[in-house]
């Protein structure tokens, strides 16, 4: 079928209302938030709403081999939306229900398209949390961040995204729907296919449907703020409090390019002369939080720093307000973030921050850095113009330093924003040749045609 035929052939299965093919209407979907991308028009968006109507739509691209790019949100860092090769974007957005709120199972079952606040917000009332939380928590769907694996503020107590996947509905590349996992603690049924879909990053088959475990909302909780004259001082901190045996919910870090950066974006009091900050909560029953938190001010005060508590709930909001205004704020300074997430093992947390000032010194750039200290997932922002060729030649090269750094240090390329178009280059260095040859046959047996987010993760 020609293109035009194809969008015919759309139209017919989900009605017109559920196609987009205005090239005006279909420059929204040619980016999504990594910046430095090459951003072609697809040739059509389609809305559907429920799993027989994404079947269609899977069939139709898998008879014309027509390129099939899934997407909730669009605001994933790594490229991973963007439709390389035209074709198809398959928009989550309307299937946006909460199928099923289980709290006697503790768990729910969402529709892709759910946005993970308000699965939050359902919850709430039963006492229950959906603990992965990035920072689009109010704008991210269900399907996007399951896709990704998406992490957050949260990640070092109550794990990532595939720590509360249980069960998934997936449309595979030809348009058979198949079901893993489902509402038992308990399941060990053939491979865990869950984990393989769980970080996907739609390049294996489209997910329909997701059943996912929910907790009790701790009982108390307990924000810090720390600061420290140095950063060695501050890492050293965040090994120390690990060390004396405490888990905080969020152990977050912000340089001082960051904190100023976030203080003249939002006024909340950061302390502009510190070259480092730490926010920390410690949750849980109100005694263990008590004694976690003196635990947390002994060793920030060992390692020279100096730590106030929030004394409501309104401090509390206003520190986590920061944290979550930083990417926001640091995006002001320049037309262009950079912004990675190469992640290290938590003792080599100093090392890497003190390598990060380095590269920002020997390139001539400007990187604020900040992230989820307590496991290693630091996000140096490097703030740059594309439009300026000479500096994003810098740029390029400060990465790929930061990246062979990470994994030398025993670290990860990723620790929790994807693969997608951004890194792709970079995955051998971290999976060997025969990682990827492994990576492929998966691809091969699963998308033989290759129509799943092409020129993603890994090619064919
Ligand atoms: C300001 C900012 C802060 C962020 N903070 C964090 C953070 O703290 N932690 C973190 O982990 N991430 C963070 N992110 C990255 C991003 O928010 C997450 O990856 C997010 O969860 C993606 O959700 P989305 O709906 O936007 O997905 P999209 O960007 O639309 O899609 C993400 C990927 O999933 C695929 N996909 C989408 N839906 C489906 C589906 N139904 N089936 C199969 N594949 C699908 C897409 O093809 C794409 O590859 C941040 C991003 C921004 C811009």
């Amino acid at each position: 079928m020609s293109k035009e035929q194809v969008i015919g052939a759309l139209e017919q299965a989900l009605g017109s209302e559920n196609v987009i093919s205005k090239k005006e209407d279909l420059v929204t979907f040619s980016f999504d938030a990594t910046p430095d991308m090459p951003n072609p028009l697809p040739d059509v968006v389609v809305t559907p709403s429920t799993t027989e109507e994404v079947v269609k739509v899977v069939k139709i691209a898998h008879e014309n081999k027509t390129p099939l790019y899934p997407r909730g949100s669009g605001t994933n860092l790594s490229g991973g939306t963007i439709p390389l090769e035209g074709g198809i974007v398959l928009s989550t957005l309307k299937m946006d229900k909460i199928l099923e709120s289980d709290p006697d199972n503790l768990v729910a079952v969402v529709q892709p398209g759910v946005i993970i606040q308000e699965l939050n917000n359902e919850v709430a009332p039963h006492g229950l949390i959906y603990p992965p939380d990035p920072g689009t928590v109010a704008t991210a769907t269900m399907g996007g961040s399951v896709s990704e694996c998406s992490g957050g503020l949260r990640g070092l107590k109550y794990g990532v995204t595939k720590h509360y996947v249980m069960g998934l509905e997936v449309v595979m590349a030809d348009g058979q729907v198949a079901r893993f996992g489902g509402k038992t603690v308990k399941n060990v049924t053939a491979y865990d296919l869950v984990k393989l879909f769980t970080g996907a990053e739609g390049t294996l088959g489209i997910i329909t449907e997701i059943t996912v475990r929910l907790i009790p909302a701790p009982e108390a909780r307990t924000a810090m703020l720390a600061t420290f004259d140095s950063l060695e001082d501050a890492g050293n901190a965040i090994r120390g409090i690990i060390a004396s045996k405490v888990i905080p919910a969020t152990l977050e870090i912000m340089d001082q390019v960051t904190i100023k950066t976030v203080e003249n974006f939002s006024k909340i009091g950061l302390p502009t002369d510190k070259r480092a900050v730490l926010l920390i909560e410690v949750d849980g029953i109100p005694e263990v939080v008590e004694n976690e938190a003196e635990k947390v001010v002994k060793v920030v005060t060992e390692n020279k720093g100096e730590l106030k508590k929030a004394k409501d709930d309104k401090e509390r909001e206003g520190l986590w307000a920061a944290r979550r205004a930083a990417l926001p704020a640091l995006a002001q300074l320049k037309p262009t973030t950079v912004l990675e997430d190469a992640t290290v093992p938590r003792s080599k947390i100093t090392e890497m921050l003190m390598f990060l000032e380095e590269i920002a010194e020997k390139y001539n750039l400007d990187i604020g850095t900040f992230g989820h200290a307590g496991d290693g997932n630091l996000h140096p922002t490097i703030l740059t113009d594309v439009r300026n060729k000479e500096e994003m030649e810098r740029v390029h090269k400060a990465v790929d330093e930061i990246f062979k750094k990470a994994l030398e240090l025993g670290g990860t390329l990723s620790g929790e924003h994807g693969i997608g178009m951004a890194k792709s280059k970079f995955l051998e260095w971290e999976l060997g040749e025969s990682g990827m040859d492994v990576l492929k046959k998966i691809k091969n047996a699963l998308d033989p045609e290759g129509i799943l987010n092409p020129g993603k993760m890994v090619s064919k």
